[in-house]
């Protein structure tokens, strides 16, 4: 018998522990999971998929318009209904919640209501009720974080925008990362005023020069209104309920709503981490090892609360490495190179490997491959949406370091060539591919 209650007890039943939780529970392992707010975690509840429903809710606007060119009378005049969208999301992940937590209860996971918090090394308490564990799991995830300024509490973040009550005819979103884009392309969609509102010269950072420049001119088409170099003052709530927003430059806005997109921070406090020794770095975020171990040998870490990239199937990888890791005794495998991602704004943009900027940074002799179009579909619409396909190249020996997307399903496209730059493919490989036509795809096999 083991002197523990359980082999492993897992804080967070989000997207890297959910995985966790499951994949050591068919390793035989002992497995509980504390949970305090909704079973999934951001992913399901306010991220990834909510994100995705609201995306394709606000692509039928152009869809009914590009519909006329193409023999399609009438849909023109379609009215959007916002308590349409929000209640048919959550009941979506209502179900989703449910079968999130089935899976648990069939891999024999216990699922515990309740906020946790480490009250030992290799002990947990959910409420009244402590619990001992071999090894306890960080999994905690991120929650919003919206600048101190006043009127602050005015505004709302991604957990809120999902389930608003009223839909705002004006908005502003403020951040110019994933989160803000997409949410300025859904408003817009859906038929809001739109404004983003971004602190630097141009939105965002991190991601090829050319696609940054190609998504402002695609976004700029689709009635966002960009307010670049701008940062907020303050936010002032009006008696009728609506805001004014106060930029330090002076300018004034008037909308119903505003939305803080400005990045997110590690859900640490009040686990009781530092009292127990685990090392946390400067923001906030656990350091752990390359088993995911942290400065406590009992406790381990992995997702967005160990600060790495923040995407759920980096947080499933390393959950599924872990526990690997701990079957097998072997360092955890995980490669964090080339992991490809996509904003879904309108038009997406796909992304993997080096940008051009840090390809030449890095020294290499880049070549650089650029296609830039009008998908077919828009040949009979008549829209002015373009499409941007870039191949980064190393000249020495070929190789392809970065490919990069915006249009159309970009996020779907850039996923299968992912897997060719992880075979190490060459530029002469993609072009020896033939090519799938009539797609935007094949753009990437055919560019010379
Ligand atoms: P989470 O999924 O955040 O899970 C942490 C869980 O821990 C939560 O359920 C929380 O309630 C729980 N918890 C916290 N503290 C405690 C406690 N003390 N006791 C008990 N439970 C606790 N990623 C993508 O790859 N693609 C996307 O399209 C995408 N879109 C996104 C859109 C938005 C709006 C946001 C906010 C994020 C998006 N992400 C996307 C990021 C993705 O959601 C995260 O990277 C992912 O959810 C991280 O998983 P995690 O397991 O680390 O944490
Ligand atoms: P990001 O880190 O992507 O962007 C934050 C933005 O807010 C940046 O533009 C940043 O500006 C700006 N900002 C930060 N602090 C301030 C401040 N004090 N005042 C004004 N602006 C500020 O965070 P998000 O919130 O957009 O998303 C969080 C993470 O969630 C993402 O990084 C991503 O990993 C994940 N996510 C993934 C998605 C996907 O895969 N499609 C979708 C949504 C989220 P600056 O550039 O100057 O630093």
């Amino acid at each position: 018998m083991s002197e523990f209650d359980f082999d492993l007890f897992v804080i967070g039943a989000g997207s890297g522990g959910v995985r966790a939780a499951r994949m050591a529970a068919a390793a035989g392992m002992r497995v509980a999971v504390a949970e305090d707010r909704y079973m999934g975690g951001t992913c399901v509840n306010v991220g990834c998929v909510p994100k995705k429903l609201f995306v394709y809710a606000s692509s039928y606007r152009e869809a009914f318009e590009d519909a006329e060119a193409y023999g399609w009378k009438g849909q023109v005049d379609a009215r959007f209904e916002w308590p349409t969208l929000r209640d048919n999301n959550a009941m979506e992940i209502t179900r989703l919640n449910g079968i999130y937590r089935n899976l648990l209860g069939s891999a024999g996971v216990q699922v515990i209501d309740g906020r946790a918090k480490l009250s030992g090394r290799q002990q947990v308490s959910v409420g009244d009720t402590t619990y001992s564990a071999e090894r306890v799991l960080v999994a905690t995830g991120g929650w919003p974080f919206v600048p101190d300024i006043p009127g602050s509490e005015h505004a709302i973040t991604s957990n809120e925008v999902f389930s608003l009550e009223v839909f705002p005819r004006r908005i502003l979103v403020v951040g110019g990362g994933y989160i803000a884009v997409e949410f300025a392309g859904i408003f817009a969609g859906l038929g809001a005023e739109t404004h983003l509102s971004y602190r630097r010269e141009l939105f965002l950072r991190g991601f090829d020069n050319d696609v940054r420049r190609f998504v402002r001119d695609e976004v700029g088409k689709k009635q966002v209104k960009l307010h670049f170099s701008h940062e907020v003052q303050s936010i002032e709530k009006q008696a009728d309920g609506t805001l004014k927003v106060h930029g330090v430059d002076g300018s004034v806005l008037d909308v119903d709503a505003v939305l803080y997109a400005t990045g997110r921070k590690p859900n640490t406090h009040g686990l009781g981490l530092e009292k127990l020794g685990v090392v946390l770095h400067k923001d906030g975020t656990i350091g752990v090892d390359d088993n995911f171990r942290s400065s406590v040998t009992s406790i381990y870490a992995l997702g967005d609360v160990t600060g790495g990239p923040e995407l759920t199937p980096v947080a499933l990888a390393e959950a599924m490495a872990l526990v690997k890791h701990w079957q097998t005794g072997k360092t955890a495998e995980i490669d964090y190179n080339n992991i490809p991602t996509a904003v879904f704004s309108q038009p997406n943009i796909g992304t993997v490997g080096l940008t051009e900027e840090e390809a030449r940074q890095a020294g290499i002799p880049v070549v650089v491959y650029k296609s830039d179009f009008r998908a077919m579909r828009h040949s009979v619409s008549g829209r002015d949406e373009r499409t941007l396909m870039k191949l980064i190249v190393d000249g020495s020996n070929d190789k392809v370091m970065g490919a990069h997307m915006v249009g159309p399903d970009a996020g779907e496209i850039i996923q299968g060539i992912a897997v060719a730059m992880k075979a190490g493919a060459t530029k002469s490989v993609f072009d020896q591919t033939i090519g799938i036509h009539p797609t935007a795809a094949e753009e990437f096999v055919t560019m010379r």
